[in-house]
């Protein structure tokens, strides 16, 4: 296994974060939190610098980057907030969906619009009785004419008011058969009649937003249907590998974030005339943290490098996922504790990566459904 990043990743990786420190340092991040609102210039910055670019093939505009670029920029973007990263992911991930699974005409259509910024996506799978169990989903699409009409609900979706989104919803276009063949991926305008978006009140990720849908006889052209007709389960298991590679880097650059900002305040936070970071109690605290974070990223990138190297790693992925979720919570947890009220206060960071890291054991499936998985590997039957 070759841990070691070429030349040209180093020097993506250090341009991604110079763009960030530049385009969001953390009082810009900070405003966006507290006002909850969709970081559009940054999303243009990403798009002039070909971050949208990166993982596509180059026959469709793309750089032909692999799941090794694209676990980079999402572990620096996550580093400088895992809540902005979901406009970057949503977009990325669905439109790889559409490189495996759409037709020719679907990819020259739709492609060169998501990577100049014209469009964005995002995902919809949740409803509010099928969330783990996503086979419950009930929103239907059924055909008439020349189009498909949407009714139904979804809930949880992030990102999907943003300005010219199109929201990859998968629904149900044969509900008397089991959600693996009759389950099917629409490209639904956010701004079609029918569709309405509330965004919730959610307790972390405020500026890409989480967003209940409703579909009221939704009309959506016959050619927004990617996969075809009752194959949306294919599509989702075919981008499953990169999204979880991808998401458990992110949660690894936020987790590595969470312990910097923690060791900077140790070694400047004096109590009874020295650094709080002198007390073994907070050392060994910030170096277990340290520790588990990079078991993190060790678990994440054998699994991208299995992925990129077209090996079969459901197993490894998923354990990634698991194991960086998880850290990312728990050193947040810890952070906390240690900057004492300044980690409470909304002035300081640490509150925010708190927040943030407690969606990321919920969201692309909860841990619970990992190790479900995990085991069901190792040959145990989990009811
Ligand atoms: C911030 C955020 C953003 C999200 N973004 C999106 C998005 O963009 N698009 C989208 O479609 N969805 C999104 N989701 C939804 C997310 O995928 C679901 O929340 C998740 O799959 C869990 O579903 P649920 O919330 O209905 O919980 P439930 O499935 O009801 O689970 C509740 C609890 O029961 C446990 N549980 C359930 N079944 C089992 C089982 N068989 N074995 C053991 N434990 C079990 C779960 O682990 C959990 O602890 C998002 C969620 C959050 C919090």
């Amino acid at each position: 296994m070759d841990l070691n990043f070429s030349e040209e990743q180093i020097i993506m990786r250090d341009s991604v974060d110079k763009l960030m420190q530049k385009h969001a340092p953390p009082e810009t991040i900070r405003k966006l939190d507290r006002e909850q609102a969709y970081p559009y210039e940054l999303y243009d910055v990403w798009v002039e610098a070909g971050l949208l670019k990166m993982p596509f093939p180059e026959q469709y505009g793309g750089l032909g980057g692999s799941v090794i670029d694209m676990a980079i920029i999402a572990q620096v973007l996550s580093y400088h907030s895992a809540d902005l990263s979901m406009a970057y992911g949503g977009s990325i991930f669905c439109g790889l969906n559409l490189v495996r699974k759409g037709s020719e005409e679907q990819k020259r259509h739709w492609l060169p619009k998501l990577l100049s910024g014209e469009i964005k996506f995002s995902i919809s799978m949740s409803e509010p009785d099928a969330g783990s169990d996503i086979g419950a989903m009930r929103t239907t699409a059924r055909r008439d004419g020349e189009a498909w009409v949407i009714n139904g609900q979804k809930l949880w979706a992030t990102g999907a008011a943003a300005r010219n989104n199109f929201i990859n919803v998968y629904v149900k276009t044969d509900p008397s058969a089991h959600y693996r063949k009759g389950m099917s991926l629409f490209l639904v305008d956010n701004q079609t009649p029918g569709v309405k978006l509330r965004k919730l009140d959610m307790l972390g990720r405020r500026c890409t937003g989480t967003y209940e849908i409703f579909f009221d006889d939704v009309r959506v052209p016959a050619d927004h249907l990617v996969g075809g007709e009752n194959r949306g389960w294919e599509v989702v298991l075919s981008g499953l590998q990169v999204e979880r590679v991808t998401s458990a880097a992110g949660n690894c650059g936020a987790a590595q974030a969470v312990v910097d900002l923690a060791v900077q305040f140790a070694k400047e936070r004096k109590q009874f005339g020295r650094p709080i970071g002198t007390n073994q109690a907070i050392a060994h605290m910030l170096a277990d943290m340290q520790t588990e974070v990079e078991a993190a990223h060790t678990l994440m990138w054998r699994a991208a490098w299995l992925v990129a190297t077209g090996k079969e790693a459901l197993r490894e992925i998923t354990m990634a996922k698991l194991f960086a979720s998880e850290t990312y919570a728990k050193v947040a947890n810890l952070g906390m504790q240690i900057m004492g009220g300044y980690g409470y206060n909304m002035e300081f960071d640490m509150q925010r990566h708190f927040r943030d890291s407690r969606a990321s054991t919920i969201a692309a499936g909860t841990s619970q459904m990992q190790r479900n998985l995990i085991a069901g590997l190792m040959g145990l039957k989990v009811a």
